[in-house]
């Protein structure tokens, strides 16, 4: 038998080439401009920002660096990035503090748009996963306010940013909405960030009656439609007392507040998150701190 070095080569050659392109990143579609992009350029000069793996595989790195995060805070109170005349006007709120993702500008409401009104629910996990570093400056900034609960407080995992939040909830949509609709964007956001972070999702509010959609209105009819829009899932607030008890029995918890996060699309006016928040603070009976997370700031 000749050993021939020309063919011996050809194989170790063509060897070479699937190792390679297995561990090269795969191409795929970005989500926002349907073009194929390559991963690993698109997590490119982006290191300010948390991204989360999935959303850098997913979206290009052109249509990344046009996402109008909103990092700059001007109303500490709403989130917004500009000077804020509603919280001057309402400096009661039955929330602590609103915190958005992006700025609502026309790119994002035209993304909203398609995973709200045309189904597109594929866009559900990318517009979750652009609520994670909003998410996680958030609680940065609730440990600095309060006791931290643990020596590691430091380092923001995900274990020690759960132990933060006694529950993720969200803006329930009307029965009519849901049929409709058939699914509710706050609700999918509120899902995925609690399994994410392993935080008990909790159904807290009901909405008492349908109201029309809130885009077309004013302020003040705003105002005057979101009142007592909201009532209490009373069982769900009781799991949600005995789980806090259950910590606090075990000491994972000093913290004496019940913490709830609600989570929303958009923060207009803060009509919809105040409704929510006032019918959860009657109803507690006991020290409750509310906190908004909205995926855009209009
Ligand atoms: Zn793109
Ligand atoms: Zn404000």
């Amino acid at each position: 038998m000749s050993f021939r070095p020309t063919k011996w080569l050809q194989r170790l050659q063509s060897a070479f080439t699937s190792t390679a392109q297995l561990l090269s990143p795969q191409a795929a579609a970005c989500l926002l401009c349907g073009k194929l992009h390559n991963e690993a350029r698109s997590a490119e000069g982006l290191n300010r920002t948390k991204l989360t793996l999935r959303l850098q595989q997913s979206v290009c790195g052109v249509c990344l660096s046009t996402i109008p995060w909103l990092t700059r805070i001007v109303c500490h109170r709403c989130g917004r990035g500009i000077h804020c005349d509603d919280c001057l006007r309402n400096p009661q709120r039955s929330f602590i503090l609103n915190r958005s993702a992006v700025h609502y500008n026309p790119a994002m409401r035209s993304l909203l748009a398609q995973y709200k009104y045309r189904g597109n629910e594929e866009l559900a996990t990318l517009l979750a996963d652009m609520l994670v570093p909003a998410f996680e400056r958030m609680t940065a900034e609730l440990a600095l306010r309060i006791t931290p609960p643990g020596p590691a407080q430091h380092k923001q995992s995900h274990k020690n940013i759960a132990l933060y939040w006694d529950a993720i909830t969200f803006v329930p949509i009307s029965p009519e909405r849901a049929l409709d609709r058939g699914f509710n964007q706050a609700e999918q956001l509120a899902n995925d960030l609690a399994q994410r972070y392993r935080i008990p999702l909790m159904q807290l509010l009901v909405r008492e009656r349908h109201t029309e959609k809130q885009s077309f209105k004013t302020r003040s009819e705003r105002m005057r439609d979101t009142r007592h829009l909201f009532n209490i899932n009373e069982v769900e607030f009781d799991k949600l007392r005995n789980i806090k008890l259950t910590h606090r029995n075990k000491e994972e918890s000093t913290d004496r507040v019940l913490r709830v996060l609600i989570i929303d699309d958009i923060y207009t006016t803060g009509s919809t998150g105040e409704a929510c928040s006032q019918a959860l603070s009657l109803y507690s009976g006991q020290p409750l701190e509310i906190y908004i997370l909205t995926w855009a700031r209009s």
